[in-house]
């Protein structure tokens, strides 16, 4: 794909870069290298000075920052504004407890005593998709750089000028020189990158085709990944539910950010008893839905981001009607210069055709009939992917079920699937491994770094015996005695703040 920024409300180009060469990319990485050494003696304290003047630049920079969003991937305003001020939450989110999840963790050992640090890996190369061009990049970025890792970031081909301003904006935060660096490179230059011995580690969200082609190389490079791939989320709906607010939020789960999210609601799996009033509701809620120019306050439905994107689109909703789904509404991209798709209703998709164990990826719901929770349970797990599920319900005995039951990274109960700085975000599955966001997602690019110190009683020399006894002043003066295990963690805690 070539780099390159087209507007999808209308195909005008806005800019086009030529990627970087081998020579310049290898600059980048050396200069990631240097600044990654010297990122080390940069105490948290300043990092986190840093992190929250960038939630400052996000928050007073909000209305630009989105503009870009809008302009080279066609989110409609409100929510471009909204993914800038979330950006600016996980920045503060670090910068407030990078302190207690990286402080070392003493072990009770018995005769010893042990403590787990955790250390930065170095440069670790992110690979993004276009979908959440900024948030995607800050939930990496926050807790990376607040841990003393250095990013480089492949943006998608289709959001460069994204790119190019996050590293604008960490540069103008006060970050060192090299911290974070943008490289404007195609997929096929990403291999190379990878395969340089001073990248440490690999993270991508994106496609289930570029995660196995990344995990299949970080695989035999021996270097740690973390995948956040597609999703065919469930939005199950019980007959306990409150089911205004079900409807309501089914709608928006399906066509928020123009329905091309992972979590996005795709599968709807009502109970029997009240699925034709959900069907009827839903249906209207989804006709209901402005669509339009991405850069009005009033829109709710912008285009698609790209042309392949919106084909791609069409050409599932055919091959669902082509295996015996019915239409309820939509089908059909919209006339004119930009790639907009009607919000659309299936029903009867077969579970044993390709589009149903496919991700969807625009305002196209499918709406399934289920007798009771086992089928339920059952059918929301009977797909490839498993990263989110939102369930109403309020019985407490079906909560527990679906718990335990659900095949998925999360589950959350009355509410759509959303992402948070405090909770872990990830799938299982095809959805991918490993996890961002809270402690967990910082600590998958650290080295838990076992350090064990033997007392010195247990080193059996006649002096060091002679010390340790109960009978020798010189074992209680602070003069005398050697570096104990406490004072070591202190320094340790002394150093990280
Ligand atoms: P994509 O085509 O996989 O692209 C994602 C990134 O990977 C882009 O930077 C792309 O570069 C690069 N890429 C593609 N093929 C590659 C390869 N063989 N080797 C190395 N890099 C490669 O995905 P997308 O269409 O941009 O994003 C949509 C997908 O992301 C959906 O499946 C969505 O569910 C998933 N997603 C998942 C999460 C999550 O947290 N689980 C969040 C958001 C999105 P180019 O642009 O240059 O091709």
């Amino acid at each position: 794909m070539p780099i390159q920024s087209v507007n999808p409300a209308n195909g005008n180009v806005l800019r086009s870069f030529a990627p970087l060469s081998e020579d310049a990319l290898l600059r980048k990485i050396t200069l990631a290298q240097t600044a990654f050494a010297g990122y080390a003696d940069v105490p948290l304290s300043h990092r986190a000075l840093c992190m929250r003047k960038l939630a400052y630049l996000l928050e007073h920079e909000t209305a630009d920052l989105a503009s870009l969003i809008t302009a080279e991937m066609g989110k409609p305003t409100t929510q471009a504004r909204a993914e800038i001020i979330k950006c600016a939450s996980v920045c503060r989110y670090y910068a407030d407890h990078a302190a207690r999840i990286l402080a070392p963790e003493p072990v009770d050992m018995g005769s010893s005593d042990a403590c787990v640090r955790w250390d930065p890996l170095g440069i670790v190369l992110a690979v993004m998709p276009w979908n959440f061009p900024f948030w995607q990049v800050f939930r990496f970025l926050a807790p990376a750089l607040m841990a003393g890792n250095v990013g480089l970031l492949k943006h998608a081909s289709n959001v460069p000028q994204c790119g190019l301003a996050i590293e604008a904006l960490v540069r103008r935060a006060g970050f060192p020189r090299g911290t974070f660096q943008t490289l404007l490179i195609e997929a096929s230059q990403v291999e190379s990158v990878l395969a340089d011995e001073r990248i440490a580690a690999v993270t991508l969200t994106g496609s289930e085709a570029a995660g196995r082609a990344i995990a299949a190389q970080a695989g035999w490079l021996i270097k740690k990944s973390v995948l956040e791939l597609g999703g065919s989320d469930p939005f199950i709906v019980m007959p306990s539910a409150d089911l205004d607010a079900a409807v309501d939020n089914a709608v928006r789960a399906r066509c928020l950010n123009t329905g091309q999210s992972c979590i996005a609601a795709k599968r709807f799996l009502i109970a029997d008893s009240i699925y034709d009033a959900f069907e009827a509701r839903f249906v209207a809620g989804m006709d209901a839905m402005k669509i339009g120019d991405p850069t009005l306050e009033s829109t709710e439905i912008g285009p698609l981001a790209t042309a392949a994107q919106a084909e791609q689109l069409h050409a599932q909703v055919q091959t669902a009607i082509h295996a015996g789904a019915r239409l309820l509404t939509g089908g059909h991209r919209m006339i004119g210069d930009g790639n907009y798709y009607e919000p659309t209703v299936l029903v009867g998709v077969p579970r044993d055709s390709t589009v149903y164990r496919e991700e969807i990826f625009g305002p196209v719901a499918m709406l399934f009939r289920v007798r009771d929770i086992g089928e339920a349970i059952a059918v929301a797990n009977d797909t490839p992917f498993g990263l989110g599920a939102s369930v109403w319900t309020r019985d407490y005995s079906e909560q527990r079920r679906f718990a335990a039951g659900l095949q998925s990274g999360s589950v959350f109960f009355n509410a759509p699937v959303a992402s948070d700085p405090r909770l872990p975000f990830g799938g299982v599955k095809h959805s991918g491994y490993g996890r961002e966001l809270s402690a967990a997602g910082m600590r998958e690019f650290l080295n838990a770094k076992t350090v064990v110190i033997a007392e010195a009683a247990q080193v059996h020399t006649p002096e060091a015996i002679q010390h340790n006894t109960k009978e020798s002043p010189a074992a209680d003066s602070v003069e005398h005695r050697p570096l104990l295990f406490r004072d070591f963690l202190e320094n340790q805690i002394k150093h990280e703040k």
